[in-house]
């Protein structure tokens, strides 16, 4: 019998055994990928399918295979490699919208045309987006937003360190119009597509294409905007396009690693603009927002983790949740592929490896990183002195004691050999209020922490 035709009839009959639901849900995209005497595989579409065949239906599947004539040694189940059409990848060719045809140039099929696209993608919504205190306030401006966009907060001007969640939740805004205020036309571009599509622009004269487009936008969203630096030529281009959408009650949003002031050779016109609308610093998010963003992705998944292990993976991931999600599908890549549950043992002996992070990092350690970045000997941080250039490291050690090892105040005073733990308490709220106002002070202690974790 051929392959089909064997798993059909063996379909035919679970279809027959068990309800409808559950055939529907359980087998519905399944097929047979190998049939030998010895193995049988069959493909099926994510582990979920997976785990809930192989726990639950493998001996029913077992005795149908050799009810037709069947009977393998073993029987795999292997996920296939499913077709996930990106739809932030479809095109939105120029002018297709009839009502935006007399307002703006046509493109007449130029090479340019396939290159500009709406640009968002449909993954990143609020619903999946956690909040917590180092992101709620970017979280509320960005949904005040879809209320009434260009009515408040324009440009909204979101800036804060890497894989922190700003491009997540300017594509929510987006994405949360495009659903609720049909008819809108909502732009999401980064600022390195932006600049390469207007060098192409003037390479085969088409800038007013270019101009014409991005200037038709309802709500225009520019990630990561730093990348515009040094760019003379772009940003004339760009100051011409906010004023255009910013005069006529459109919505900017703008998101960039650092506060416009600190963008090198960012016109000083472009500067005074971002800060028209409102300014809104993200900072990384804390222990508790990690472990909730790691439960959430594990859900996405099908999968539960135990407290340990979502401990674990947010206290070695501090940062970046790019990282953090990267490190959570490595573990449950591994774990899915050796049929092993994602316990602790497995997480550090995986992670613990490739990231070669210590697995427990020392008060020691941490106060002599920081006296090293400093370059003031240990003595001097954990002795009398209250020279400013003394007190400042002492002051971030006690910050990092903290945030890294979550110790009490007493504790942390006592590691740095001070008697009162009001210190303690008074220098890490000190650094943690500063810390908020200050990138460069922020960007200290993620050197610090880089080499601490390196
Ligand atoms: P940034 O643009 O700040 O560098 P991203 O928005 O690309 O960071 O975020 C990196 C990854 O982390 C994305 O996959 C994003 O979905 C996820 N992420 C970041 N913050 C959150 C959050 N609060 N809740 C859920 N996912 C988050
Ligand atoms: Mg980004």
């Amino acid at each position: 019998m051929q392959k089909d035709s064997l798993w059909q009839a063996v379909l035919g009959e679970i279809e027959l055994s068990i309800s409808r639901g559950n055939f529907l849900t359980w087998f519905k995209n399944t097929e047979l990928l190998n049939a030998d005497d010895s193995t049988i595989i069959i493909g099926v579409p994510n582990v979920f399918i997976k785990q809930q065949l192989e726990r639950k239906y493998n001996p029913l599947i077992s005795s149908l295979l050799e009810k037709n004539g069947l009977s393998p040694k073993s029987i795999e189940y292997k996920i296939r490699s499913m077709n996930i059409k990106p739809s932030y990848d479809d095109p939105v060719v120029f002018g297709k919208a009839a009502s935006l045809e007399e307002e703006v140039p046509k493109l007449s099929g130029s090479s340019l045309a396939h290159s500009y696209r709406q640009g968002l993608n449909e993954r990143y919504t609020f619903d999946n987006f956690v909040v917590g205190a180092s992101n709620e306030l970017a979280f509320a401006a960005c949904q005040a937003i879809t209320q009434t966009p260009g009515k408040k907060y324009n440009p909204l001007f979101l800036y804060g360190g890497v894989g922190i969640g700003k491009t997540h939740l300017i594509q929510a805004v987006g994405n949360s119009l495009n659903e609720e205020k049909k008819g809108l036309r909502i732009l999401y571009i980064s600022t390195e597509q932006f600049v390469q599509e207007f060098v192409d622009a003037l390479r085969f004269r088409k800038t007013a294409d270019f101009a014409g487009f991005y200037r038709s936008a309802d709500v225009l969203i520019v990630d990561d905007i730093q990348f515009i630096a040094g760019k003379e030529k772009i940003q004339e281009e760009f100051f011409h396009t906010f004023n255009a959408l910013h005069q006529a009650n459109k919505q900017i949003i703008i998101s960039s690693d650092k506060p416009p002031k600190d963008i090198p050779t960012l016109e000083e016109r472009l500067r005074s603009r971002f800060n028209w609308g409102m300014s809104i610093d993200m900072q990384a998010p804390d222990f508790e927002t990690r472990c909730a963003i790691i439960q959430a992705k594990a859900l996405g998944h099908e999968v539960t983790l135990s407290t340990d292990v979502i401990e674990y993976l947010s206290n070695n991931i501090p940062t970046n949740i790019r990282e953090l999600e990267g490190a959570l599908n490595q573990l449950l890549a591994f774990c899915e592929m050796r049929s092993l549950e994602p316990s602790l043992a497995v997480a550090t002996s995986l992670l613990g490896t490739t990231k070669s992070r210590p697995k427990h990092l020392s008060a020691r350690q941490i106060i002599e990183r920081t006296s090293r970045h400093f370059q003031v000997p240990m003595d001097d941080i954990l002795g009398p002195k209250r020279d400013k250039d003394i007190v400042f490291p002492r002051q971030i050690a006690m910050y990092m004691l903290r945030s890294e090892l979550h110790l009490s105040f007493p504790k942390i005073a006592r590691e740095l050999g001070r008697k009162d733990h009001t210190t303690a308490i008074h220098s890490v709220e000190k650094i943690d209020k500063q810390s908020r106002l200050d990138p460069s002070l922020r960007q200290t202690i993620a050197d610090i922490k880089e080499r601490l974790y390196a």
